[in-house]
This record gives C-alpha cells, structure tokens and sequence, in this order.
C-alpha cells in the first residue's frame, strides 16, 4: 500500500512574517491529517526557518531546485549537501517552470536527480505535456522521453527510491485542473511503463498528481487508483486550503 503524500511548492512566494502564519497554520491543523504524508518546499532562503519551525511534526521539508554539482564555482546555486544540511528531505527537480523559463533540458533535470539522490535526498521528478503537445496526441511520448532521460542515467530502481509528480503544464496555475480520468489514464500509463522494467518499482513509487488542486477537488483526484497524492503550487499558500488538500485522503 502506497501512503499518499501531499507536497506543497510555495515557488518564489512568501516574507519571513507570512512564512510564520502559514506554518502555524499547517502546524495547527496536522493532526486532523490522518493519512498523508505532508511536505513543504518554501524557496531557498526559508529553507532553515521553515524546517526549524517543522522540528517535532510530521511535516517534511524540500527544496525547489538543486545544482548537479557537489560545491564550487557556481555562483547562485545551491547543492544537494546544502540541502541535507538545512533539513531537507525532498527536492523538486524538472518542474515545468524550471523547463520553461529556465531552459532545463530532460538531461539536466536527470543529473539534478542523481545530484538529489547521491546526497541522501528524495527526488520529486516533474514531467507532464504542454497544451500543444496534449492536442496533438502526444502526452504518452513526452512523458516517456521525460522518464526515459532519468531511467537511462540511474536505472529503474532510482525510480523507486523517488517521486514522480505528474503535472500537466496547461494545468498549472491556470485554475484549469485535468479531469480525475484525464489524470489517471497517465498515472497508469507511467505506472505500466515502469511495471515492463520492473513491477516491484511500479508497485512501490508514489506518482502525484499535480496542477490546480484545491480542497473542492483534491478528493475525486486522490481517490484514482494510480493517484498517490499531490505538488501543490498555489493551493499551498494557504493553511486552510492546503490542510483541505492534506486531508483528502483521510
Ligand atoms: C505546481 O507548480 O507544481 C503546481 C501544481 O501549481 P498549481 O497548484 O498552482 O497549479
């Protein structure tokens, strides 16, 4: 049996001040979240602050992004041992923003995996299709090149020791969410996909869903067989909605 795990991505949002309401929020309303394991990835400069003010809860902290490489000339960036140091658990690593506006290449996001994983932290790997790619009928072959760039670098069973979040680009941010159908027909298709190389992984790996959650329709979403929870971007920025989201499950 998977357990369900809802992780928030709080993007490039939030004050120090507005970081202390929304984690006493959360903080306040865990213990009403029976089933899900819950994460938060504030950006980077909270990281500390936020995985200081989750010490003796069940919530997990992440980061947004990493650098592929151990330390060094790479002014801006933040490595995986950086992370483990400030108390992360997760990274998030190919979101579609990261992509889009960042430029990441399926390559790069696989070294970012195997950064995430050489320094003892869990991957959340983002793939999903652009609006285009969707009507044109290619959601199956996008998705498959995105695993692919992972499969090949670190193998099958690196899948299993991480997160798959499936977000379809044209879902996220945009108040359009894919249908609960919509997103377990590609949930079982990633899962299929995974089941050929090995069934153990398949069976073990939680895949999230991810794109306009809200707590009006976390339930339908997560109640899909192949749908183990969900990244939540906007919904996460406020404890009641992401707390909603976190007892979907329940
Ligand atoms: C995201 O950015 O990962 C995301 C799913 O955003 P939203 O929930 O706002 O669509």
């Amino acid at each position: 049996m998977r357990q369900p795990l809802v992780a928030g991505n709080w993007k490039m949002n939030g004050s120090a001040a507005s970081i202390d309401t929304l984690m006493a929020g959360i903080k306040q309303g865990l213990a009403e979240v029976k089933q899900a394991a819950v994460a938060v990835c504030p950006p980077y400069v909270y990281i500390a602050k936020v995985a200081d003010l989750a010490k003796g809860t069940k919530l997990a902290v992440g980061a947004q992004d990493i650098n592929d490489q151990e330390s060094g000339a790479h002014t801006g960036e933040v490595s995986g041992p950086m992370l483990k140091d400030v108390g992360c658990r997760y990274v998030i690593v190919g979101h579609s923003e990261r992509r889009a506006i960042y430029g990441e290449s399926d390559d790069d996001t696989a070294r970012k995996f195997a950064a995430a994983r050489k320094f003892g932290l869990t991957p959340i790997l983002c793939v999903g299709e652009l609006l285009e790619e969707r009507e044109q009928g290619i959601t199956e072959d996008v998705v498959n090149r995105q695993l692919d760039a992972v499969i090949k670098l670190e193998g099958i069973k690196a899948i299993g020791e991480a997160v798959i979040a499936y977000e379809p680009v044209w879902a996220i941010g945009t108040g359009k969410t894919a249908s609960p159908q919509q997103a377990q027909d590609v949930h079982a298709f990633i899962r299929a996909k995974l089941a050929k190389l090995d069934k153990a992984v398949a069976d073990k790996v939680q895949i999230l869903y991810g794109g306009s959650v809200k707590g009006s329709n976390a339930v339908e979403l997560f109640g899909m067989p192949d749908i183990d929870g969900g990244l939540i971007g906007g919904a996460s920025l406020t404890a009641d909605e992401f707390l909603a989201i976190c007892r979907a499950p329940n």
